[in-house]
């Protein structure tokens, strides 16, 4: 199984801005099944108006085996261009937290 075939956090880098926007973070449950929706516009509203303004999606960063609760931890930080390898060299490098657990009786709610 291919590390991008399993759940977890991943990070789009759009390769022109749409609007102010030029990063997409979420969480899949096959991340390049995911990603190949947000290529063809059927994955989020964004991703489908930048995808429709032409601009090209590109698979930034992703965090393997993490999950819902990670991604809400790094939406928090409001800050995915210093998570962004391409928009800050050495993103890979830097410290991140150790992703959460699921909590004892979490049930997904999407
Ligand atoms: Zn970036």
């Amino acid at each position: 199984m291919s590390r991008h075939t399993q759940p977890g956090v991943y990070l789009l880098h759009f390769d022109t801005p749409y609007a102010h926007a030029q990063h997409y973070l979420g969480y899949a449950d096959k991340i390049t099944h995911r990603v190949v929706r947000h290529q063809t516009g059927q994955a989020s509203p964004l991703t489908r108006a930048a995808r429709k303004a032409g601009i090209v999606l590109i698979l930034a960063r992703t965090w393997p085996g993490t999950n819902r609760y990670w991604e809400r931890k790094l939406h928090n930080q409001h800050n995915n261009r210093r998570l962004c390898p391409i928009c800050t060299p050495h993103a890979h490098t830097q410290p991140t937290q150790k992703p959460y657990k699921m909590p004892k009786g979490y049930t997904d709610p999407f």
